[in-house]
């Protein structure tokens, strides 16, 4: 089990809807309460992307910080050189978006990092805006997960991609298979904002449990 982590936020000034870049404050505060050692990057605009940081995480955002992110982590390629090396990343929305196979933008396409295999479209439905509660994939948390969607695409994966979970109310992947959000290997994305990781504390503790490499010690949640 590693005794100390390292959390990058990655452009945090472009990519922040909703407060996404709390889910690093989250995994943040659920390592100091255990006194597990860490620390947390942020990498913003024009700044290297460092590849040896154990968690990354992404937010969500308006299409033209959505395309300037996604032409700089191509550009260094440091995202995939991390998650090929084993790193745990959490992608919200936009950063969902960004790190699949490609998005829609404006009238047209752009390639995303190809790091997810998911491609998300615009299909002429109406913008998905609102609550959205799941059943999650059996091997993430037990009990629902939920946070707030608010996206013009719907997302399609391919056969290299699990859903995160089954929506129960909301639209999530809206790609007509009731799916939400993106499993694959130590990737997670999903449409939840929230912080999603501050509304469910399982799913912080479970990218936690992927980096340190053995789940962490129970912390009491009845609160939350
Ligand atoms: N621009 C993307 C969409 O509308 C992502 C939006 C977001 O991150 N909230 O699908």
């Amino acid at each position: 089990m590693k005794t100390r982590l390292s959390i990058c936020v990655l452009y945090p000034d472009l990519l922040g809807t909703y407060g996404d870049g709390g889910n690093a404050l989250v995994l943040a505060k659920r390592l100091e309460w255990r006194g597990i050692a860490h620390e947390v990057v942020h990498v913003t605009t024009g700044k290297p992307v460092p590849t040896n940081c154990d968690i990354y995480v992404l937010g969500g955002g308006e299409d033209q910080p959505q395309s300037t992110v996604t032409e700089q982590l191509a550009s260094g390629r440091s995202l995939h050189k991390a998650v090929e090396g084993g790193a745990v990343l959490l992608a919200v929305c936009a950063g969902m978006q960004i790190v699949g196979e490609s998005f829609a933008i404006g009238e047209g396409t752009k390639p995303g990092l190809g790091i997810l295999d998911v491609k998300s479209i615009r299909d002429g439905a109406s913008r998905r805006v609102g609550e959205l509660v799941l059943e999650p994939d059996a091997a993430i948390a037990t009990g629902l997960l939920t946070g707030y969607e608010n996206h013009g695409s719907a997302s399609v994966l391919g056969s290299d991609a699990r859903p995160l979970g089954r929506v129960i109310r909301g639209r999530g992947n809206d790609d007509g298979t009731g799916g939400e959000g993106v499993i694959q290997g130590n990737v997670i994305g999903t449409y939840m904002h929230g912080p999603v990781l501050a509304r469910n504390p399982a799913l912080a503790d479970k990218l936690l449990a992927w980096a340190l490499g053995s789940p962490p010690k129970e912390i009491d949640d009845a609160e939350v």
